[in-house]
């Protein structure tokens, strides 16, 4: 019988998942019961992607780096890589500015549910200004001096510090080209060996995949809020959505016409890195997978991919910033305000911004749209309006944020002369214990 493929496992693993959600919501207890015995196996998956996730930019970032042979080809390649990253996060926020403009679901909320909503979760909404202030408070130099660790250890012992980790595993590589070749080759062969042992084990973690995120699921529908406040949102949620949707299509016609690899190629090259994003909610912990597919199944060679997709996961969220200009638009309509043409500049430009400081976690993006909210003047009390809905849109967003780090990674690749043919030809064959 023909092996199912993965990304086809995985998607049954969820609709499973919501299933047993759904079921287990029906009656009293059975939310206790998938918090008890179903989560547990989610957060053990998602622990194990978070696990490999610093050894893996450490090896292969190390590697990557000093495949390279001298420094101006990092320089160029480094230079690149930021430029488009940025150039496709202003697409995301323009995208995301004309549709709220056009659809205007703001007007759409009464009063009495604006009320309703901003009653219901004003709780929360004080912790993520409390969060936000925080980050507010610190100098405009900050973003460049918690790039440089003070400590190693300190920086790989916690996963939100993945700039820092990024930043000695690239030190660490100039300093490898620079030695003499007979000092450096133990030490990139060691590199070598430890990062395919790092990838063998993401393809362990993946047969657990259509399980982990069966667990996932499930107990996200048992923990989810009522549907009357999904309702009250649809047209909100309805235009990230399109949004969203609209930016994945933009990649794969940037891909098509960059690299010429057709639609089909690229999605299903990516698509289990999609499912987990979708799962998890978190580009830090799908970035394992992301990058073994776009290297193995996209023909990205290791010296682009393990340089450009790193990088990515932590400052570029294309998904993020068009969310954030929706929904700080869509709070302004839903207050009556009317935000004048230079305010909405102001938009594009914290949204970019604040998507790059986001971290690559759950709800990072509701984070830092409070600071969005603050330059623009909108009340940040409305915050607590669109929280009901945030984690499916959360969900939706960081698809579009590993997908569009993949679509980059390919480009550069192109331009490097690094975008070959797939590693692997038979999708059947990967993901197999030999
Ligand atoms: N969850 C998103 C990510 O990890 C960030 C966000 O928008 O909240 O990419």
């Amino acid at each position: 019988m023909k092996k199912l493929a993965l990304h086809w496992k995985i998607l049954i693993g969820m609709a499973l998942g919501v299933l047993l959600g759904i079921l287990m919501s029906s009656f009293e207890g059975g939310k206790e019961i998938v918090q008890d015995w179903v989560k547990p196996f989610g957060t053990i998956f998602i622990n194990s992607l978070k696990l490999i996730a610093v050894p893996l930019i450490l090896g292969s970032l190390i590697k990557g780096v000093s495949d390279l042979k001298d420094i101006s080809k990092l320089s160029k390649m480094g230079g690149k890589t930021v430029l488009i990253y940025i150039l496709t996060t202003l697409v995301a926020v323009s995208i995301g500015l004309i549709l709220v403009n056009v659809v205007k679901p703001g007007n759409s909320i009464t009063e009495k549910t604006r009320t309703e909503l901003v009653g219901n979760y004003s709780g929360n909404t004080q912790k993520y200004k409390d969060q936000a202030a925080s980050q507010k408070e610190s100098g405009p130099l900050q973003a460049l001096v918690d790039l440089v660790p003070n400590n190693i250890i300190g920086a790989a012992g916690e996963n939100k510090n993945m700039l820092q980790v990024i930043f000695f595993a690239i030190f660490f590589g100039i300093g490898l080209i620079l030695i003499p070749e007979s000092k450096s080759k133990p030490v990139k062969d060691f590199f070598d060996g430890f990062n395919e042992v790092i990838l063998k084990m993401i393809d362990l973690i993946m047969l657990a995949a259509p399980y982990g995120v069966f667990a996932l699921l499930a107990a996200l529908i048992v923990e989810s809020p009522s549907t009357d406040l999904f309702k009250a949102l649809g047209w909100y949620a309805m235009t990230v959505l399109f949004g969203l949707l609209l930016m994945i299509i933009f990649y794969i016609v940037l891909v098509y016409i960059f690299t010429g690899k057709k639609p089909k190629f690229f999605m299903n090259g990516i698509s289990p890195a999609q499912l987990l994003a979708f799962s998890t909610s978190s580009s830090a912990a799908t970035l394992p997978v992301t990058m073994e597919r776009v290297h193995e199944h996209l023909g990205v060679e290791e010296e682009v991919s393990s340089f450009v997709l790193p990088i990515g996961a932590t400052i570029n969220m294309d998904g993020t910033s068009l969310y954030q200009a929706v929904a700080a638009v869509f709070i302004a309509q839903a207050f009556g305000m009317d935000l004048s043409f230079g305010v909405q500049l102001g938009i594009v430009a914290t949204a970019t911004l604040a998507s790059i400081g986001s971290a690559a976690v759950p709800g990072a993006g509701m984070v830092m749209l409070v600071i969005v909210l603050a330059q623009a003047g909108i009340p940040e009390a409305g915050l607590a309006l669109i929280f009901a809905i945030d984690r499916p849109l959360d969900m939706c967003r960081t698809v579009v944020n590993v997908t569009g780090d993949a679509t980059v990674s390919m480009l550069v690749a192109k331009t490097e002369g690094k975008l070959g043919e797939p590693h692997v030809k038979n999708w059947d064959d990967d993901y197999k214990v030999s």
